[in-house]
């Protein structure tokens, strides 16, 4: 039985395939936009050189200083940054935190933004913002931040290391397992997230050897597609919120952070949400050994990744200050969100032990 749903379409352009980056001077007139700014972190300021100069008279001026979690000192420097340069449209060349900066900016002045993912993260077909003032990151949803365009092309991921685009994918396989169980799940997200896993599965191991073909990154970013506009329509559950506590109150890195929680979250729902478990068995292929959570850490192994968060910087005795916050205000879960079982989870995840 088809249970209730409400599903809402957003209508992002989305411009997919190798060398797809060629379009974007055409993607620029096509908006009516004659002086884009480029976004880029200062580590893809060449990057975003080379498009300034694909964009030709089109392209105003690079603005290099993306940093995680979108600080609000950065966000108006951005925003002072367009202005000055009187631009009228936004090309952000990046993952998450560079997408995060350009939806900064649309937030306060609605300047269109044409993302370039260069990551797996999801954010570009997504309509959620994030900046961070004093510590504290404040998030929220707003159509006017939905990249007007999204252009996936596979020579804009190559560049990213082994390790990165493997804690990248395993971040965008996060938000397809939550979405499967998620409070207002619906048909067609459930296809689409469970489609992101398989191709996820299919693509991580062949990025990690070092010889990956254009296909098989491309694969990857189809995931990555998929599972940002599973993240866009749905709530998360409490991997996200366990990810976003560890990330802001210890400042874990984002993508390892969900790579390494990622099993244990999936365990801590494994008899709340059997249809889910047995979509993620589905979509991982060849990685199911029977249970979705072994069989995730079982993927994590294999493509080397960092797998407990003693390794990634957690502090042992902050783990019951994690569990209180995660118990103070949890997003909703199948499975109740109980400090004691949430304390197990974390001890399990420091010590990487089975999940
Ligand atoms: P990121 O954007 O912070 O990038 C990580 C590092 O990798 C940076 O130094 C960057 O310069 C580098 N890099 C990126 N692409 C590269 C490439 N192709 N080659 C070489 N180096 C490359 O990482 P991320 O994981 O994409 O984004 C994380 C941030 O995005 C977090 O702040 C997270 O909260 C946010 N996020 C937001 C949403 C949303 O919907 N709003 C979704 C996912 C993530």
């Amino acid at each position: 039985m088809i249970a209730p749903f409400i599903h809402n379409s957003f209508s992002g352009r989305v411009v997919f395939g190798a060398g797809s980056l060629e379009s974007l001077p055409d993607e620029l007139a096509r908006m009516g936009a004659k002086r884009a700014i480029v976004l880029s972190t200062p580590e893809q300021h060449a990057t975003a050189q080379r498009v300034m100069l694909a964009l030709g008279d089109r392209g105003a001026a690079v603005f290099d200083q993306a940093v995680m979690h979108v600080p609000m000192e950065v966000a108006l420097a951005a925003r002072e940054f367009a202005k000055l340069h009187e631009a009228d449209a936004c090309v952000a060349v990046g993952g998450g935190s560079t997408i995060g900066l350009g939806k900064a900016i649309a937030l306060s002045s609605e300047l269109p933004i044409i993302a370039v993912p260069t990551t797996f993260a999801g954010s570009e077909m997504t309509a959620i913002w994030g900046i961070t003032e004093a510590g504290v990151k404040t998030t929220g949803r707003d159509l006017r931040v939905l990249p007007k365009t999204v252009i996936y092309d596979a020579h804009m991921v190559r560049s990213l290391p082994a390790s990165v685009a493997a804690t990248s994918g395993l971040n965008a396989i996060a938000h397809c397992v939550e979405a499967l169980y998620a409070i207002d799940r619906n048909p067609i997200l459930t296809m689409v997230s469970e489609e992101g896993i398989r191709a996820f599965a299919r693509a991580l191991p062949g990025l990690v050897t070092g010889h990956a073909t254009d296909e098989q990154w491309g694969e990857a970013q189809y995931g990555a597609w998929l599972a940002g506009t599973a993240l866009n329509g749905v709530s998360m559950a409490i991997h996200h919120k366990l990810c976003h506590t560890l990330g802001g109150t210890f400042n874990l890195p984002h993508a390892d952070t969900h790579t390494v929680v990622l099993p244990y979250a999936t365990a801590y729902n494994r008899e709340a949400a059997p249809e889910a478990m047995a979509r993620i068995r589905a979509a991982l292929g060849p990685w199911d050994d029977g249970d979705a959570a072994s069989s995730l850490l079982a993927l994590s192994k294999a493509l080397g990744v960092p797998t407990n968060l003693k390794d990634i910087g957690m502090p042992f005795d902050g783990i019951e200050l994690a569990a209180e916050l995660a118990v103070k205000n949890p997003y909703y879960n199948p499975r109740p969100v109980e400090r004691g079982a949430i304390i197990d989870l974390l001890t399990r995840a420091y010590h990487g032990e089975r999940p």
